[in-house]
């Protein structure tokens, strides 16, 4: 890294760290407040992207934008559309498609390109690969919310003795949760970084020599490391353990509080926006930072639907990517709003539930002999599997052919008695559904291998991909 470099991160990470002081004393606002802020936000930023961005000039065209058009009236956008004209959405005519893919391969570090840009990419588990660029000043808004997201939890530097965080995750400047911390590690805090992609015993050797007080894991991994510390393999007494990238199931849940004494911190963000939310020490659901994105949760057709009620898909408003304007932007992951605000006084609304992706919804048969069919959400198989305590960590894939769940179980008389009790509870709960159950298959394996290529993340449920998984590695 050079020393101009090295000065550049100082001063974002300086910049974020007043920013951040500005968006704590937003937890005083009114919600009122909030939504004023945001409405001015949103306009702003549709403003600039009719301006600046060639994609949304005509994307927008015979819609008025100078008064501020209602986010109804603008077309949706979703990832293939901004792929597709990648270099007509960005503002900065000098990114070219083959600039950014040349930029990305050779990435390492926290290196810039043009000396102002970091550019990210995501995993791909949707078989289309995402690009992401953010210049200075809005990678100093992700900073600022990832304090933000440590004072939710908590977590507060402290001198001399620096307190100790341990993130557990990936290793690949490409990937935007190993950025943040290779571009936020100024020596506030002590930081240790594992991959999740690891074996378990060096995981176990590396978090017991450090002893963290702060764990940033996956929650599929946070589950293995908190039943390392119920067997007695692992002492650890961290005072925070924020999960993150994936679903937090009841059940990991669980695991974290018997292991530690402690409930798990949940947070939600996507390479398009690192920070959609997270929760505060009253655990009520996530707060959504509504102040640097917006969420429609909306349904099939775009239709916004009520709070409490799970939306199919919501539209995403980055308010502060001014280089690659992300307006409306369809996410298809499944989120449900509170109706009611959180008891800490914030007035953030509240992520009340998330339902997984909607492409990993089953889709069956009705029971009735009518026509049609019934959606299942992947959380009533997570549920079902979960309610059997021996199993330690498992993966699920489903097409038409039938549900195949595998399960890492060490357990032989709990092998026995799960491969007897699982089929007929899955089968009767989605029965309860009104739906036909396809075929249940049972695996019992010794672990599931984690893929480098997804970050090591794990899909717990998801629709089957391709026409044969490789055994043993979730797709
Ligand atoms: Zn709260």
């Amino acid at each position: 890294m050079t020393l101009q470099h090295a000065f550049g991160q100082a001063v974002d990470l300086a910049a974020a760290y007043f920013l951040s002081r500005r968006f704590k004393a937003r937890d005083g606002w009114t919600r009122e407040q909030l939504l004023a802020h945001q409405r001015d936000a949103f306009k702003v930023i549709v403003r600039h992207a009719a301006h600046a961005s060639p994609f949304y000039r005509t994307h927008y065209r015979g819609i008025e934008i100078a008064d501020g058009p209602e986010p109804s009236q603008l077309p949706v956008t979703n990832k293939r559309l901004l792929m597709d004209n990648l270099e007509a959405v960005v503002t900065d005519q000098r990114l070219s498609r083959d600039m950014l893919d040349r930029h990305l391969a050779g990435a390492t570090g926290d290196s810039l390109l043009f000396g102002e840009y970091r550019v990210v990419a995501t995993a791909g588990t949707s078989g289309l690969r995402g690009i992401f660029v953010y210049d200075r000043a809005a990678w100093r808004t992700v900073l600022a919310n990832t304090l933000r997201w440590q004072h939710f939890a908590g977590i507060a530097p402290r001198w001399p003795n620096r307190v100790r965080i341990c993130s557990i995750g990936a290793d690949n400047p490409m990937h935007v949760t190993s950025r943040i911390p290779m571009s936020g590690d100024i020596g506030l805090f002590q930081i240790r970084h594992l991959l999740a992609t690891d074996p378990i015993e060096h995981l176990v050797s590396s978090l017991a020599e450090f002893q963290p007080d702060v764990i940033l894991p996956y929650p599929s991994v946070a589950a293995l490391i908190a039943r390392e510390q119920l067997a007695g393999r692992l002492s650890i007494s961290p005072r925070v353990v924020a999960t993150h990238s994936e679903l937090l199931t009841p059940e990991m849940a669980r695991l974290i509080e018997q292991a530690w004494g402690i409930e798990a911190f949940n947070h939600y963000g996507l390479t398009e926006e690192p920070h959609v939310g997270a929760d505060c020490t009253r655990h009520a659901g996530l707060h959504l930072f509504e102040d640097t994105a917006m969420i429609e949760v909306v349904d099939d057709e775009y239709r916004p639907v009520p709070d409490g009620t799970l939306g199919t898909r919501y539209l995403l408003t980055n308010l502060y990517n001014r280089i690659q304007p992300l307006i409306r932007y369809e996410v298809t992951d499944m989120l449900a709003r509170a109706p009611a605000l959180c008891a800490c006084g914030r007035p953030f609304g509240l992520i009340a539930a998330m339902g997984g992706r909607a492409e990993d919804l089953l889709h069956l048969p009705r029971a009735d002999g009518q026509r049609g069919e019934v959606s299942v959400t992947p959380m009533l198989v997570s549920l079902a599997v979960e309610a059997f305590l021996g199993v330690r960590e498992y993966a699920v894939e489903h097409d038409a052919s039938g549900i195949r769940l595998r399960l890492v179980v060490p357990d032989a008389e709990d092998r026995r008695k799960i491969g007897q009790a699982l089929p007929a509870r899955l089968g009767s709960d989605i029965a309860s559904h009104g739906a036909v159950p396809p075929p249940i298959t049972l695996e019992f394996l010794d672990g599931l291998a984690r893929s480098t290529q997804r970050m090591g993340k794990l899909s717990v449920v998801a629709r089957r991909r391709g026409a044969s998984p490789q055994p043993g590695c979730p797709a």
